[in-house]
């Protein structure tokens, strides 16, 4: 049987702003997001109905626990969504390898959904522009149609409206995780209720153009001082403990230091490799991280990275 995998990144969000509430729910956002080195692989198998199983990444410590393996599974939604456009059956055979934190704020569904698409189009030949699977995306949620960008992106409306921003050279990131996710609806309303309780009227967000000077520039010092999530009081609030994650990665001299989107993931932005690998080591010996992954962005949007025979069992995958 021939296999398709695709590699699909996480997310952080250089900016976050989210602005007011808007008639359909969601919140106005602005947010430039950044692909980053830490990746999910679906692996899409020929079957005889719509299958998911998970299993961690090599020497990844994520929480496949908290992974769903029926409809709830963003991967098999969006599944389910390619074979109705398409208009065949969606039997599929799908396997995730997990390394990017569950619900950590680092959009792990949401790219597990966009891998998903890429490979089930690849195995049903479904030959689709690329604005066709982005729409598929952007149908599934917000951060779907970024996970398919990659690169680093400006997304506005609920974040999957996408324009490219040009960024220069590598950036080295660490990314602390914490033990237990943070469910993002749960994030905004206390957010929302921060903000009334504080009597403030967002504003309509806009980027930063000192963050987007930065990236242009490649100047990861400014982009240090540049880098802004509106969720984060919302997050600290929910998790006070991340405030001495937060600073102990300051006071190791992280360039820059935030939650990751809804959290609780934090971001260090480190002046090199080797740097980020000292942070991560202090991050793990303060005991305020549950792991401290080393990442760089930004990175392409998902792709078939294996086509190939594979064999499989009618319950065993890969
Ligand atoms: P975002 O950053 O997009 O808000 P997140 O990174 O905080 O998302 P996810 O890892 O996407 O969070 O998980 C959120 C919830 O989605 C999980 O608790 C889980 O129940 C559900 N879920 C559905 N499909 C998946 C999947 N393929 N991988 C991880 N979680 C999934």
């Amino acid at each position: 049987m021939t296999g398709t995998t695709v590699r699909v990144p996480a997310k952080v969000n250089l900016q976050l702003a989210v602005g007011p509430v808007r008639d359909d729910g969601y919140h106005d956002l602005l947010s430039v997001f950044h692909a980053v080195s830490l990746f999910d692989e679906v692996t899409a198998l020929p079957a005889d109905g719509l299958r998911v199983t998970c299993a961690a990444a090599p020497s990844a410590q994520v929480a496949i626990d908290q992974v769903p393996l029926d409809d709830g599974n963003l991967a098999a939604r969006a599944a389910r969504l390619l074979a109705a456009r398409l208009g065949v059956a969606p039997h599929v055979a799908l396997h995730i390898s997990k390394a990017i934190p569950v619900a950590g704020g680092m959009a792990g569904g949401s790219a597990d959904a966009a891998a998903a698409l890429v490979a089930c189009a690849e195995l049903w030949d479904a030959r689709l522009e690329r604005a066709d699977l982005l729409d598929l995306g952007a149908d599934l949620g917000s951060d779907v149609p970024f996970s398919l960008f990659g690169g680093t992106a400006v997304g506005v409306g609920r974040g999957e409206r996408l324009t490219a921003v040009p960024a220069a050279g590598t950036f080295h990131w660490v990314f602390a995780t914490a033990d237990g996710g943070l469910s993002t609806p749960a994030v905004y309303a206390e957010c929302d209720r921060l903000r009334a309780a504080l009597g403030e009227r967002p504003a309509v967000p806009a980027a930063s153009d000192a963050l987007l000077a930065a990236l242009a520039a490649g100047d990861a010092r400014a982009l240090g001082t540049a880098l802004s999530n509106d969720l984060q009081p919302a997050a600290l609030m929910l998790r006070p403990a991340l405030r001495r994650t937060l600073d102990a990665g300051t006071a190791a001299g992280a360039l820059g230091a935030l939650v990751s989107g809804s959290g609780p993931t934090c971001a260090f932005l480190a002046e090199s490799d080797g740097h980020a690998a000292e942070l991560a080591a202090v991050l793990v010996q303060a005991g305020v991280a549950r792991a401290a992954v080393r990442a760089t962005g930004d990175v392409p949007g998902a792709e078939v990275v294996r086509t190939a025979p594979q064999t499989v069992g009618r319950t065993t995958l890969p």
